[in-house]
């Protein structure tokens, strides 16, 4: 039987589990293997609500095998070490943790189709210190520790009762949507942990957050009146905005800008850009400049027919519109592009005999983009229609078209019973819980 192995669990590579279990795996047409290097799955879009103490992600998460349970397919937790691609086979590393027991040998995985949905992480872009001072919001674990930090830091500016030097200096570098999206949740969250437990806490005076931008405005990949419109609710709320501003080194406690300007830092959050994982670098593959697998039209890498990749991990370009960016919208269109298409590859004809398929070839449609502006407000701009017209939106609206980004990967995963059931148990939690993390 084939063996479809899907490394990483995302936006785009648990979608296509699912699709592919429902499919081949539930019929017994192909062994379908997802493998992660974490038990559970959390969307990383709402990464900046885990990081702004909003939003619990041990409720919001998705259990792997619970999921590989009911999709009928099989998961595997564990990182990946190495490919083989000759003998077409995977070395897995499993992720137990101590108290499990500690990790138990490494081990090989044959494949015969193998995509790789390893998503992508901060790209520091060589700046001195970036790496070694700034946290990033690559995973649920990193966005938890900023959290962390940064009530630790609020608490200490609220013992400080405004004196010198004891406010809370948070520093985001880069004013694309992860940026944006954290600057205003974390706004809000200083206002509810004044509200909550930190009384003394005052928002205006202890608590500073500033957005650096090396380019001319922020969400550059929005048109400039709404991009203006984000900027100017952000300073609204206190945000400090400094665009044509680039970072040129970062140390333990402030960043350096270039011509001896320096602005200190209680805490630095790096959100100017990513790139492919390092291991993407030691497959043999051709890498676009971001470090991504260069993929053609089918998905497959442009070296080897058997290894597919999809989302941030991989570059596709399209002769007409360019380059798919690296974002959920893209990841999802691919899992779906691909469980299609491998599903009437692999397919086995009634009598059995199996007939080449050829691929299909994938397009990208984009529809537009939501930025998340807190709890209330979001910015962004809709495309569509046969003449691909631009509908700017703004506002509550804004705000619930963007929530309803969420949803549509709950329905992917879940059906539209379940993804309902769990946006309504999460509306009666919202209703019942403090609205930020109190520890
Ligand atoms: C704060 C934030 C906000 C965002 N907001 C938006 C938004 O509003 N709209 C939008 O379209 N996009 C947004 N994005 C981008 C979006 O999250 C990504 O484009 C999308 O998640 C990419 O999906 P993916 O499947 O390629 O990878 P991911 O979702 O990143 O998943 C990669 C998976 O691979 C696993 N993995 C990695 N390496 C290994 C290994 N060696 N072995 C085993 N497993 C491994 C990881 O554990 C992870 O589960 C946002 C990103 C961030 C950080």
């Amino acid at each position: 039987m084939q063996s479809i192995v899907i490394v990483g669990g995302g936006a785009g590579g648990l979608e296509l589990a699912t699709r592919l279990g429902d499919t081949l795996g539930r019929k017994g047409q192909a062994r379908v293997i997802l493998v992660d290097r974490s038990p559970t799955h959390f969307w990383k879009p709402l990464l900046h609500t885990v990081a702004s103490g909003k939003r619990d992600p041990q409720v919001y998460q998705i259990e792997y095998s619970a999921q590989a349970a009911a999709h009928g397919f099989t998961f595997m937790h564990a990182e990946l070490r190495s490919v083989d691609r000759a003998a077409r086979t995977l070395e897995l590393a499993p992720c137990l943790s101590d108290e499990e027991g500690g990790a138990p040998a490494v081990r090989v995985q044959g494949y015969t189709t193998l995509v790789l949905a390893l998503g992508a992480v901060t790209n520091f872009y060589g700046v001195p210190g970036a790496a070694e001072h700034v946290c990033t919001l690559d995973n649920v674990r990193e966005a938890k520790g900023f959290y962390r930090r940064f009530f630790g830091a609020c608490v200490r500016a609220s013992e400080g009762g405004g004196k010198e030097g004891s406010a809370v200096n948070v520093v985001i570098v880069g004013g694309g949507a992860t940026g944006v999206e954290l600057a205003a949740e974390l706004g809000y969250s200083a206002r509810a942990l004044a509200k909550y437990k930190i009384h003394t806490l005052d928002p205006a005076r202890d608590v500073r957050i500033t957005i650096l931008e090396r380019g001319p405005r922020l969400l550059p990949h929005l048109p400039l009146e709404q991009s203006a419109r984000a900027e100017a609710y952000l300073r609204s709320r206190g945000i400090e905005i400094c665009t044509g501003t680039g970072v040129t080194q970062v140390d333990a406690d402030r960043v350096h800008m270039g011509e001896g300007t320096v602005r200190p830092a209680s805490l630095t959050l790096w959100a100017a850009g990513v790139e492919g994982p390092a291991i993407v670098g030691t497959l043999g593959l051709q890498l676009s400049r971001m470090r991504q697998i260069m993929v053609k039209a089918t998905l497959q890498s442009v070296d080897d027919p058997n290894v597919f990749a999809i989302g941030d991990c991989a570059s596709f370009v399209c002769p007409v519109k360019g380059a798919a960016p690296p974002r959920a919208q893209v990841a999802h269109q691919q899992a779906v592009f691909l469980a299609k298409s491998l599903a009437r590859a692999l397919a086995a004809p009634r009598g059995g005999k199996r007939a080449a398929q050829p691929l299909h070839e994938f397009s990208y449609r984009d529809y537009g983009s939501l930025v998340s502006l807190g709890p209330v407000a979001a910015v962004g701009v809709l495309l569509g229609g046969a003449f691909g017209s631009k509908l700017p939106v703004s506002g509550g609206f804004a705000h619930l078209l963007y929530g309803l980004m969420y949803q549509k990967h709950l329905m992917a995963l879940h059906g539209f019973v379940r993804a309902a059931a769990v946006t309504l148990a999460d509306w009666l939690r919202k209703r019942i819980s403090p609205s930020v993390k109190l520890h």
